[in-house]
Order: structure tokens, then C-alpha cells, then sequence
């Protein structure tokens, strides 16, 4: 990969690592309203069933949603270092280049296609 290409890619990593950090950001700020919200429906009107199971569920589904974007944050981050060390867009398993159309999808990916499939099985 030359110097191009690896500036091309950090830039990528960069822009999502900034879009996720405000998405986290968000899901965030929906759980604590949505707190807020519950509680007070709880001093203030009687709970129905259904608008508990929605709630639970719409704050398992941000608690979901945050843990994955933290697993990617992780990824990005790891990738950043790779890229100090010079090791970016090197398959950890096998040693040789990611292709670089997979890394244009997923700029954060540690394994190579053939690798990622193998991993999967
Ligand atoms: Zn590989």
C-alpha cells in the first residue's frame, strides 16, 4: 500500500470514528430521556403493560446499538495503531495485504476476505 492509499484509509478511519462517537453520543442522550421519561409516567400514570415492553425493548435495542458501535470505536482504533506501526491493511492471520475494495467497505477490517471466511466457519 502506498503513502496515498494510507492516507486515503486513515482519513476513512477518522470520518467514521467521528460519525460513530456522535451516534454514541445520541443513543446516549435518547436512553437518559428515555429514563426520565419512564419514571416519571410512573409517578404520574398508570403503567400499561405495552408501553413497558416497548420501552424495555427500544432500550435494549440502544444498549445493543451502543455496544456494537463501542466494539467498532475499538476496531477503528486498533486499526489507527496498525497504521503507526505500518501494519495496516495487513491480514493478522496470514500475513498478506487486505484487498482493498474490503477496505473501503470496512477500513477497520483486521483479516483479509479469505481469512474473515474461514473465521466464520
Ligand atoms: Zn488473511
Amino acid at each position: 500500500m502506498n503513502k496515498k492509499d494510507l492516507e486515503y484509509f486513515e482519513k476513512l478511519l477518522f470520518e467514521r470514528r467521528k460519525q460513530i462517537l456522535e451516534q454514541l453520543k445520541n443513543i446516549e442522550k435518547r436512553m437518559r430521556t428515555s429514563q426520565q421519561d419512564s419514571s416519571s409516567d410512573l409517578s404520574l400514570y398508570p403503567t400499561h403493560e405495552a408501553d413497558i415492553a416497548t420501552d424495555a425493548e427500544s432500550r435494549e435495542e440502544n444498549v445493543f446499538i451502543a455496544g456494537n458501535r463501542a466494539d467498532i470505536l475499538g476496531r477503528i482504533d486498533r486499526a489507527l495503531k496498525k497504521m503507526s506501526k505500518k501494519m495496516y491493511g495487513i491480514c493478522e492471520n496470514c500475513g498478506k495485504e487486505i484487498e482493498k475494495e474490503r477496505l473501503e467497505c470496512i477500513p477497520y477490517a483486521r483479516f483479509c476476505v479469505g481469512c474473515e471466511r474461514e473465521r466464520e466457519r
